[in-house]
């Protein structure tokens, strides 16, 4: 064994030692006691693990000091020990009790494949290192496991030649695990949307092919740096793709390195891409989605919800009858409706326009009274359950959910009562 390695064992039972109160016990000492059982014969983490307890380590909370490779992680595990090179490293705002904290997530990995892992502080990170991370621990989410760097997670940067690249081969993912930060990606989709347009990228120009691709798991956005021949309705695999995120909206991006394969388009029917339910919990996790069902209650009817005027130049509403950017302007009059909705595990901010808002209240915006509007909306919807569908986009303040479609999710015992006498009042 050389120095080296054995500088290194020591440093883990130091690790595992820091925490005890026990004997306290120098570099020199473990070393001695170290030598003589690795002379013995004892294998290195069997000594390991017998000095751990000898200098008042718990022998049961004795972390696991045996690498793991990231393709054998189960979820739960505590303890882990992972050689892993960092393959993308992204910051993450996200409010905690209210404060910013920023995280860290991205792709590590080693011999064995990627995983995605999330660091709860500033770990200094930097993609391309290789670094040995002790006491990990891992979780599962959404079918695949994670490994999260939390308080106790100590992480050395460690020389790059200890681990051989990381194998680049694609990986298959659903469309509702694209997350931004993720490459090698390989996805099967239907096209559902597509339009090109030019961009003038380092002096030249070049068509982009952009759009909606889904599965039966959910809808992406999509950028294609090269003309595959991409068309409607076709089912591709495309390999060597990787996925940016905007505001939580994961956007696979895939450029002439990539490979498109066109496969058979009954391989996924069109009926089978809907928008996808998710949990508010799932939603807020993700940071956002695209196209997708929620349901929850109606626990607040924010400030800024009623009637509004807009600015005629940029549709900005007015504050005391001035856009902030246009000054003073004659508004035009708008409806809107912003909430506050809640599953138990999740909440997110929902904002429905003037449709969706006249649509919930059963009467039009020029039958709308602005001074009481607000009290009757809260009178309709506080403590109700509705279903929303549309776009979630996240930022550091949460979730927010564009509504396309609202419907009550338990019956409305008001508004059904209002409906049934307006339309009463028509017969008459
Ligand atoms: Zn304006």
């Amino acid at each position: 064994m050389s120095e080296d390695t054995l500088d290194k064992q020591i440093d883990d039972i130091l690790e595992a030692l820091r925490d005890t109160e026990g004997k306290d016990v120098g570099r020199e000492e473990l070393e001695k006691e170290l030598k003589k059982f690795l002379e013995y014969g004892v294998p290195p983490d069997h000594a390991k693990q017998t000095l751990v307890k000898k200098f008042g380590g718990a022998a049961q909370a004795a972390p696991s000091m045996e690498r793991s490779l990231v393709v054998d992680l189960a979820p739960n595990q505590q303890s882990v020990h992972l050689l892993c090179r960092v393959v993308s490293v992204n910051p993450r705002e996200i409010q905690v009790k209210g404060e910013a904290r920023q995280i860290f997530y991205g792709i590590l990995g080693d011999e064995s494949g990627t995983i995605q892992f999330t660091a709860w502080k500033d770990f200094e990170l930097e993609k391309g290192s290789v670094i040995d991370i002790m006491n990990a621990y891992t979780k599962e989410w959404q079918g695949s496991v994670k490994v999260n760097f939390g308080d106790r997670t100590r992480i050395k940067t460690v020389d790059a030649s200890e681990l051989p690249e990381v194998s680049t081969e694609p990986r298959s993912y659903k469309v509702k695990e694209l997350r931004g930060g993720l490459s090698s990606v390989e996805v099967t989709a239907r096209i559902l949307e597509i339009t090109e347009r030019s961009v003038e990228s380092s002096g030249q120009q070049k068509t982009v092919f952009s759009g909606v691709l889904g599965d039966e798991t959910g809808k992406a956005q999509f950028t294609a740096w090269h003309d595959f021949k991409l068309k409607k309705g076709a089912v591709v695999k495309i390999s060597g793709g990787y996925v940016k995120a905007w505001k939580g909206i994961p956007q696979l991006t895939f450029d002439e390195k990539a490979t498109v394969e066109k496969l058979d388009a009954s391989k996924i029917p069109p009926e089978d891409i809907t928008a996808q339910r998710v949990s508010l919990s799932e939603l807020v996790e993700r940071n956002g989605a695209l196209d997708v069902t929620v349901e929850g209650t109606v626990i607040e009817i924010r400030q800024g919800s009623g009637v509004v005027q807009r600015c005629p130049q940029c549709n900005r509403v007015l504050q005391q009858g001035a856009c902030s950017v246009h000054g003073a302007v004659d508004g035009h009059k708008d409806l809107r409706m912003k909430l506050v909705v809640d599953d138990g595990a999740g909440a997110v901010s929902a904002i429905l326009g003037k449709e969706l808002t006249e649509q919930l209240l059963g009467k039009t915006m020029d039958e709308v009274q602005a001074d009481g509007v607000v009290e009757e909306m809260h009178r309709l919807l506080f403590g109700h359950r509705i279903s929303l569908q549309g776009n979630a986009l996240g930022d550091q303040f949460g979730v927010t959910l564009i509504a396309r479609q609202v419907t009550p999710a338990d019956f409305n015992v008001a508004a059904e009562a209002e409906r049934l006498s307006r339309e009463l009042e028509a017969l008459v």
